[in-house]
């Protein structure tokens, strides 16, 4: 290293002679290495770029699963395979292996569904604060001009009053800027709000197949109608109209559809029926009569996933609950109905009816 001198020469008065032992030695100049500098997280970004996680096959629990799977594990032995949810998640160690199971599947006419990588899988947004009659065709060319990828634009709705709310919900595609999204401050000079959207916390129920946790667009089951059972669509099923006393395909209940989220087969997560207001749940029916027929696990329910016993009881009491929430509603039912009993006269009837709902 130089060492200054120049400007310390004309003050050579502030400086002392000092013993040779004392003095500062000249450091012979070590050749200098580079500090190595380390990211204890290096390994992880290594496995992720070298081994991205392959999306899984998730195949239907059916009677002949095992031969699927030993025909699965003689040609790529290393897949693993786990039961959740009535599926078999078939995780293959590359792309290529995944297409070929998936070609094989379908060769064997198998129901499956497939799993979404996280790069697949669209960034949800809502944007609050547009007029509540925005057309949602017009958005998405507004949002494709500002370079946006759109997959889908839904208004959301209350389901319970049948309305619209001024939020539209967005599945944008992941590119390089799909995240500039919420950089959006303005559509048509009006003031807008961009959110992440955040879903409900409750299962999806998938409109081709009818069975939970996937989306139709993944689903490559047989399709199943909620109405009537039938090997279709619930949106292609001939029957239209409400139907009076619904019997549920998944636990052969009268009087909701496999849709009623308070359904004993209806998966189960946090929170799931505790949400809902009671009119909600009136509004799908009361089970009847089902509290008891779940107990013995079916192929497409393993006794592992869920307590149905539990669940049972949960269901029950939930039921107990509507009804006690139901009658305080209409405080003077129970003393009207008494009444009712002892009136013989029609008008008198109508009156003590009309009591009831006023
Ligand atoms: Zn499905
Ligand atoms: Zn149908
Ligand atoms: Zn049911």
């Amino acid at each position: 290293m130089d060492t200054e001198t120049g400007q310390y020469n004309e003050n050579v008065q502030d400086f002392k002679i000092v013993s040779p032992k004392k003095a500062a030695k000249n450091q012979p100049e070590l050749p200098k290495t580079p500090i190595k500098t380390a990211n204890k997280y290096q390994e992880l970004t290594n496995l992720a770029d070298n081994n991205p996680q392959v999306p899984a096959i998730n195949l239907k629990l059916d009677a002949d699963y095992n031969l699927t799977l030993q025909e699965i594990h003689s040609m790529f032995p290393e897949t693993e395979n786990k039961l959740i949810n009535g599926f078999i998640c078939i995780q293959p160690n590359s792309d290529e292996n995944r297409q070929k199971i998936i070609d094989l599947l379908r060769k064997n006419n198998k129901e499956f569904v497939l799993s979404e990588a996280r790069e697949d899988r669209p960034l949800k947004i809502v944007i609050k604060w547009l007029p509540i009659n925005q057309d949602k065709e017009e958005l998405k060319d507004i949002l494709e001009s500002k370079g946006f990828k759109i997959i889908r634009i839904n208004q959301l709705k209350n389901y319970r009053l049948k309305t619209l709310y001024p939020y539209f919900l967005v599945d944008i595609a992941k590119k390089e800027n799909h995240l500039n999204i919420y950089n959006v401050k303005t559509i048509k000079h009006l003031k807008v709000k961009v959110e992440t959207y955040r879903k409900k916390n409750r299962a999806t129920i998938c409109f081709k197949c009818s069975d939970f946790h996937h989306s139709a667009k993944n689903c490559e089951c047989k399709p199943r109608c909620i109405k009537c059972a039938g090997m279709h669509e619930t949106r292609d099923c001939s029957i239209k109209n409400k139907i009076e006393n619904p019997i549920c395909i998944n636990c052969q209940g009268v009087g909701h559809l496999a849709s009623w989220r308070g359904c004993p087969k209806f998966p189960k997560t946090n929170n799931t029926t505790s949400n809902l207001t009671y009119a909600q749940k009136l509004k799908n029916g009361i089970p009847q009569n089902n509290a008891t027929k779940t107990i013995n696990p079916t192929p497409n329910q393993p006794p592992s996933i869920n307590n149905n016993l539990s669940s049972d009881i949960r269901e029950f009491v939930n039921a107990i609950k509507i009804i006690k929430e139901t009658l305080n509603e209409f405080p003077n039912l129970i003393e009207i109905s008494k009444k009712l009993a002892n009136s013989n006269d029609k008008q008198e009837k109508l009156n003590l009816l009309l009591q009831i709902i006023t």
